[in-house]
């Protein structure tokens, strides 16, 4: 579906705005249409560090089709780092999240020179830059700025590690404005605007779309999912913030008194150096239980599968400890499963406890064990939730959504630009 023909991501999906309207409706489409009149034939520049694995990637594929078939001239380009690259940017992430990590100057030279390296071999002349998460955001230093330059963040912002944040804020402030997934994310003495704008998933994408039963049986049989037991799930990079290691403790004191399977799906991107440790940390953690066949790892890089688990999923889990907005909340809600998870991040705009869903402390093993059982043991409750859940999607977290937004930005931008 998405392919790279050099630093371009090509991504057409062959999908239309119009396609959405049965989903969302007359309103907001011709809304749409409204608000990109103006902005016919603008060129708009993504770039981000990876086309596959994680909810930004996700995002930009949906987006870029979008932008493109309401008459904006959008490319999306990828920042191609190497290995040591990406260890350090990974700690960056690690560190933006609140972690306690020194960072040596030679890492930060070869954090710019890949990004000065990489401006050598992009042109920029387009109307609208968008510059996603710290991997390529020295760029702005290396092109004579001729047009708004935006920092789309998708880091949980709200405690970072001080020295990082003060090395990161000199090319920060360079921008024209910061784009955040939530409230708490604002940093102070920022002079930019620091706008707010929600994720969101595509309806009909791979991920998303309706898949029938036998689809779904399918799948699960070719990745060797048996669907004799009742599944809980957790879809998500292994990442120490997601924590699966507490998954699986959630899962043991589950399992003592409820006959379930866990599966663990978590693909390895290209950008994060981090996966097959944390992999191998849950693997021996869960040894005896995997043995048994009631704990599964799947590391495949596989959208229908990731679909077709969540709509299997008796429960789904998300217990990070931290959470940009958690991306798979959302997809689960839209399956209209019942998501148990953590009172972190973005998760809280997607679940309300009780009504979409239930939240608790990320560190609430046995409250998050107790919620388990529940929701097994009354699955009448889980449908209730689920239904619920997936109308809160509709209406907030859908793709259409952030095309709209993004509208507005370009229109506040651009008309700023011409005036
Ligand atoms: N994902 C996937 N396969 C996997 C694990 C995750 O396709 O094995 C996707 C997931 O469905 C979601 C995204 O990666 O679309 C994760 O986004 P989220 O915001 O939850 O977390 P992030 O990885 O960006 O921290």
């Amino acid at each position: 579906m998405a392919y790279m023909d050099g630093i371009t991501c090509i991504c057409d999906n062959g999908r239309t705005l119009e396609d959405h309207r049965p989903i969302v409706g007359d309103d907001v489409i011709s809304g749409i249409y409204r608000k990109a009149a103006s902005l016919r034939g603008k060129r708009v520049l993504h770039v981000n560090s990876t086309y596959q694995s994680g909810g930004v990637a996700e995002m930009i594929l949906s987006l870029v089709p979008l932008m493109n078939n309401v008459g904006i001239d959008t490319r999306w380009n990828i920042l191609n780092g190497d290995g040591e690259f990406f260890a350090i940017t990974k700690n960056f992430h690690n560190a933006l999240q609140g972690q306690a990590v020194a960072f040596s100057d030679e890492e930060k030279d070869l954090y710019l020179q890949t990004n000065e390296a990489f401006s050598g071999q992009m042109a920029i002349d387009h109307d609208l830059v968008v510059i996603h998460d710290p991997q390529p955001l020295p760029l702005i230093r290396f092109y004579r700025k001729t047009q708004p330059w935006v920092w789309r963040c998708h880091v949980d912002l709200s405690n970072p590690n001080p020295a990082l944040w003060e090395f990161l804020k000199g090319f920060v402030l360079d921008y024209d404005r910061m784009v955040i997934s939530h409230e708490h994310y604002r940093r102070r003495g920022m002079p930019m605007e620091q706008w707010i704008c929600r994720p969101a998933i595509d309806p009909l994408s791979e991920k998303n779309r309706d898949l029938s039963e036998a689809e779904t049986a399918a799948l699960l049989a070719k990745y060797g999912v048996p669907t004799d037991k009742p599944l809980v799930t957790q879809i998500s990079r292994f990442d120490k913030w997601k924590d699966p290691l507490g998954v699986v403790e959630v899962f043991s004191e589950v399992k003592r008194h409820v006959d379930c399977r866990l599966v663990l799906c978590g693909s390895m991107a290209p950008d994060d150096p981090e996966g097959w440790a944390i992999y191998r940390q849950v693997e021996d953690a869960a040894r005896p239980l995997i043995d048994a066949g009631d704990v599964i790892l799947i590391t495949a890089e596989d959208h229908l599968l990731v679909n077709a688990l969540q709509r299997a999923s008796a429960v789904i889990l998300q217990k990070s400890l931290r959470e940009g907005f958690g991306l798979t909340v959302t997809e689960g809600l839209w399956k209209g499963r019942p998501v148990i998870a953590s009172r972190v991040g973005g998760i809280p705009l997607q679940i309300e406890d009780g009504v979409t869903g239930f939240l608790l402390d990320p560190t609430d093993t046995e409250g998050f064990a107790w919620r388990v059982r529940q929701v097994l043991e009354n699955p009448d409750l889980g449908e209730r939730l689920g239904r619920a859940g997936k109308e809160h999607v509709r209406q907030h977290f859908l793709i259409t959504r952030l095309l709209s937004d993004y509208l507005d930005m370009l229109n506040a931008e651009l008309t700023i630009q011409e005036a």
